[in-house]
């Protein structure tokens, strides 16, 4: 990867020409999208649309990612263009902006509303834009992926403490423990792609650890990150997924709890924000086809913090798919 030419060498005259900036007014003034970007509702001529799913419907225990996006949005303001390592200016690479919300009338069923969200991510899909999304619960992921993968099984970078391959929960196949099981069985995610990536904590059923094992997906439990370094597992995510397209999924609870205190389940021992930084960065080059960052719960993120960290993955997320589109042309 050392001899590739630099992405803006590359960028099609077209899309700088109709690039989306940023608003240039003081960061603190104007309605809250994400990254300051344009609002474009309809999302034609977009590389890259920013979306929220305000969503929690899938929670198994403390509740409040439905209000991750509109958040995430306040807190992104924070966010400038041009990255501090290599100069990426992700409006310079592809034309970005925020979609806005999936619009819910179901809410209250959750087959409706997976459907729902679902068609709204066809819609992306169809206009030919990589879907970058704010949750939401995790069981968002799994109609997004329904949408954007219809027409091959894709690979998967899931960042997480947990594997989310459980059962159904008090009845529910749609809840947030659940999302890459149900992939697997829609056949929007190839289990031998996947890469699960800072599991832990406790459980009080082992089959989910046990579906991803035997599913075929590689499972990287926190003390192999520890004993291992972040280096070795950026290249195991490689070779996992090799060049064909891949989706990235970031739950902000594979962080630790120190620097992510808002969210749904905490659990201690997990990952700084400076490896998650690296783990991120480690990934460009990858044929990426979309990504989220999901389960920020600001009424259990007594700081804002939370959502600050999200928003800053997501800029660091928004950089790689920018990246991606770029070397597409
Ligand atoms: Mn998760
Ligand atoms: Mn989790």
């Amino acid at each position: 990867m050392t001899d590739k030419p630099s992405p803006k060498k590359i960028v099609p005259e077209k899309i700088v020409a109709e690039k989306t900036v940023p608003e240039k007014s003081p960061r603190y003034s104007g309605l809250p999208t994400f990254m300051r970007t344009p609002f474009r509702p309809d999302c034609a001529g977009l590389d890259i649309a920013m979306a929220g799913v305000p969503y929690d419907g899938g929670v198994t225990n403390r509740p409040g990612a439905r209000h991750g996006p509109r958040e995430i949005r306040n807190q992104s303001s924070m966010m400038r263009s041009i990255h501090h390592v290599d100069r990426t200016d992700p409006y310079a690479l592809a034309r970005i902006a925020d979609i806005g919300d999936v619009p819910f009338s179901e809410v209250y069923f959750p087959d409706r509303a997976m459907d729902q969200i679902t068609d709204f991510y066809r819609t992306i899909h169809a206009a030919g834009a990589i879907p970058l999304t704010a949750g939401g619960d995790h069981s968002i992921t799994f109609p997004i992926l329904r949408a954007i993968a219809a027409e091959r099984p894709v690979g998967l970078v899931h960042i997480d403490a947990h594997t989310d391959t459980w059962d159904s929960f008090q009845g529910s196949k749609f809840n947030h423990g659940a999302p890459f099981r149900r992939a697997v069985e829609a056949g929007v995610l190839d289990p031998t792609r996947t890469i699960q990536i800072g599991i832990r904590g406790a459980q009080n059923w082992p089959d989910g650890w046990d579906y991803s094992r035997d599913s075929g997906m590689r499972v990287v439990f926190m003390e192999e990150v520890e004993e291992r370094g972040v280096g070795a597992i950026v290249e195991e995510a490689k070779r996992v997924v090799g060049d064909g397209p891949t989706y990235l999924s970031f739950d902000i609870d594979s962080l630790d709890p120190v620097y992510a205190p808002g969210t749904g389940t905490p659990e201690i021992g997990g990952f700084s924000t400076r490896e998650a930084l690296r783990l991120l960065r480690g990934l460009d080059g990858l044929t990426l086809i979309g990504g989220d960052v999901v389960e920020v719960s600001p009424p259990f993120d007594q700081t804002g913090n939370t959502a600050l960290v999200g928003a800053t993955i997501m800029y660091e997320i928004l950089c790689l798919l920018a990246k991606a589109v770029a070397r597409r042309g």
